[in-house]
């Protein structure tokens, strides 16, 4: 085990001194949450995202954030179906995704250690064993949302996808990462390269890649038909959500660009995404509008079909980039 100092240290290093992610987050419960003082228990998606506002602004971690992030009790999520085709898999802080297809499952992102047996187990809950496994999507090369890909490999014939840069920004981060109090380990070599435009297709599911750099240049998001009963809804997932790891005003200028062009996919006239599956779940408040599901009568909405959520979501993080856009050009003219 690291100490609790050790993961601290190891977390400001994966997310960066300043990083702004309540802005880039884009939730509108921040300011709601800003009175909250109390230390961080269970998975209170305001809570936390004030404590990563105030990471953000402060470029310090919160003591008890950094103690909650690798707390396996606090992190733990009874694994839950969100459509008939999709399972939540994840921990409280960061999202894997499972999708139900007529010829295996496909998982959207790994989780990272402490957390990877924990993913195991709850894919076992639902029914499904690695080996039950086609593909793993990874959204993004950072540790919690590729950190799991080295435990899974050998348990299962899958193959893992991310794009090009993706896979350049995992094996790279994960070599920095051997100088450092907690190291983590990658697949050494691309499994899969997949680019914007391409779709895996597996049985009657079909999920198509969007490049949509910003959060890192290798970022991909996916999107997916999700299934409640005989509805079907247009789903996406955005790979990655922060303004954590921005090296120039060309990766912002690249971020607005993404936002915008998912900003047109949730306004689509014909075919309208309407779901969004984060990949943090205190971006959306999904914690809490799952507990909505358990309550859910014969007839009532999906808590999860929330398009002018996602569309005012969008707005936030376009926002935010704005104003990050400001300070980068700024330290640029410097
Ligand atoms: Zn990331």
């Amino acid at each position: 085990m690291t100490s609790p100092t050790h993961s601290i240290r190891t977390l400001i290093q994966h997310w960066g001194s300043r990083t702004l992610l309540s802005l880039a987050l884009g939730a509108g419960f921040v300011q709601a949450a800003q009175a909250q003082t109390a230390p961080l228990q269970a998975c209170p998606s305001p809570q936390i995202l004030s404590r990563f506002e105030e990471f953000g602004r402060t470029g310090k971690m919160p003591p008890d954030l950094g103690r909650w992030l690798n707390d396996r009790q606090a992190q733990y999520i009874e694994p839950y179906q969100a459509f008939d085709n999709v399972y939540y898999v994840g921990v409280c802080w960061v999202s894997a995704w499972l999708v139900k297809t007529s010829e295996g499952y496909i998982l959207i992102d790994t989780l990272h250690e402490p957390f990877v047996d924990q993913l195991i187990e709850n894919m076992a809950k639902v029914g499904v064993k690695p080996s039950d496994l086609r593909y793993v999507l990874m959204t993004h090369g950072h540790f919690d949302h590729v950190g799991g890909a080295y435990k899974l490999k050998p348990l299962t014939q899958a193959r893992f996808v991310m794009t090009q840069t993706g896979w350049d920004e995992a094996i790279a981060d994960s070599r920095a990462s051997q100088k450092t109090p907690r190291p983590w380990q990658m697949l050494q070599a691309p499994d899969l390269v997949l680019k914007d435009g391409d779709t895996v297709t597996l049985g009657d599911t079909r999920i198509k890649v969007y490049e949509t750099p910003g959060h890192t240049h290798g970022t991909a998001s996916y999107s997916l038909d999700v299934k409640d009963g005989s509805q079907t809804y247009h789903a996406f997932v955005i790979g990655g959500l922060g303004l954590n790891a921005i090296d120039s005003a060309k990766q912002v200028e690249s971020y607005i660009a993404s936002v915008n062009r998912i900003d047109g996919l949730v306004h689509d006239k014909t075919a309208p995404i309407t779901v969004h599956l984060t990949t943090h779940p205190f971006s959306t408040g999904l914690t809490e509008a799952k507990e909505k599901l358990k309550t859910r009568r014969p007839g009532d909405p999906h808590p999860l079909v929330d398009a002018s959520g996602f569309a005012q979501q969008l707005t936030t993080l376009r926002q935010g980039a704005e104003q990050r856009l400001d300070i980068e050009r700024k330290k640029e003219a410097r």
